[in-house]
């Protein structure tokens, strides 16, 4: 039986039909995550807009995902709309060295972009496999680069449907942390990159995603990393390596042999089987090496307090 349309969505015009009781596990990179139960997809910045008129109309709450690339979504799924941006909002404009781009456009098709326009800074972010928004909400970074580094502005709607324009100085950066709030949908961010050697560019480029290929489980599904690295001089990977976890299963997930920051789902891993591995890696690292491990990836639909009870923020 098919769910009906919620009241509070039914004078909202959308070109992309929104989904009932979607699963997130198609909608998520480790193909875990009960169902939402609105998803959807707003084409237009006036979509998103009207979405957001509704969901504060009715008090429905709202949850943002880019390609859900770094997120770990519970088994129950996530209540009231998630709207995601992968596939949505995704123009993209290169004028001289300024780049403009909607929170919805794939950042490995940003850097082959820039590359193709002459401009340099973003190589290293080749192979992340996330949206605009979902990366500077991470200030996701790789070898050395974060995305960060060349943003000029980013533009925001709260959810009380304000539009903002953030100049990089208001904005604050840190390794895989941004001061955007939690009720700002990030709609568009411009960037300044320098003009750069195309030969030297791919070259990085290439060395970036050789890089990556050779240290990671490309080959499963996953989330990326799961924790933040606790220092520079002292990665997750290796202290969950060093208290032997690698390799470590349950049910479909397993703490990868290749890359002990990474847990991999081998086909029908839920995220109770996860979550059970990210307590374990948590309690052994703090018992061997008198070390809080937190996460790095986000986490959406699960009880309160699921995540505190190991110290962990959510
Ligand atoms: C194989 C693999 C390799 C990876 N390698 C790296 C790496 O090298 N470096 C790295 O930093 N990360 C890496 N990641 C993690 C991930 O790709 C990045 O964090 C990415 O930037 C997340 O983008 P996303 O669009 O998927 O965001 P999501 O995972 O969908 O969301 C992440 C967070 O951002 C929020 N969000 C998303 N879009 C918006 C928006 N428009 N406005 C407001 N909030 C929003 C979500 O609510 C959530 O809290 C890797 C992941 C995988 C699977």
């Amino acid at each position: 039986m098919t769910a009906p349309i919620p009241a509070w969505l039914e004078p909202v015009d959308l070109s992309i039909p929104p989904l009932l009781a979607e699963p997130l596990s198609r909608h998520t990179t480790f193909g875990i995550g009960g169902p939402a139960d609105v998803f959807a997809r707003p084409a237009t910045r006036q979509e998103l807009a009207a979405l957001l008129r509704a969901t504060n109309a009715h008090a429905v709450p709202v949850q943002f995902l880019g390609s859900g690339s770094n997120c770990l979504v519970s088994d129950t799924g996530v209540r009231g709309l998630v709207i995601s941006l992968a596939g949505a909002l995704k123009q993209l404009l290169i004028e001289g060295r300024q780049v403009i781009a909607e929170s919805g456009v794939m950042l490995g098709h940003m850097v082959k972009r820039c590359l193709k326009a002459g401009l340099t800074g973003i190589e290293s972010l080749v192979g992340v496999p996330g949206t605009v928004g979902g990366a500077l909400v991470m200030n996701a970074g790789a070898f050395g680069g974060e995305i960060s580094n060349h943003l000029v502005q980013a533009q925001v709607l709260t959810l009380a449907g304000v539009d903002k324009t953030y100049p990089r100085a208001e904005l604050d950066f840190a390794y895989r942390w941004s001061s955007f709030r939690a009720d700002e949908i990030i709609i568009e961010a411009r960037f300044n990159l320098p003009a750069g050697d195309p030969d030297a560019s791919a070259l990085l480029r290439s060395e970036a995603s050789s890089r990556r290929k050779a240290r990671q489980p490309l080959t499963f599904r996953s989330a990326g990393s799961v924790f933040k690295n606790p220092s520079p001089e002292m990665a997750a990977g290796m202290l969950i390596d060093q208290a032997g976890l690698k390799g470590t299963r349950r049910g479909d997930a397993e703490i990868s042999p290749k890359h002990a920051n990474f847990i991999v789902n081998h086909g029908s891993a839920t995220a109770a089987d996860v979550a059970h591995l990210i307590k374990l890696a948590v309690r052994t690292v703090q018992e061997r090496h008198g070390v809080k491990l937190q996460l790095e990836i986000k986490t959406l639909g699960f009880e309160p307090g699921f995540w505190e009870e190991a110290g962990l923020d959510s």
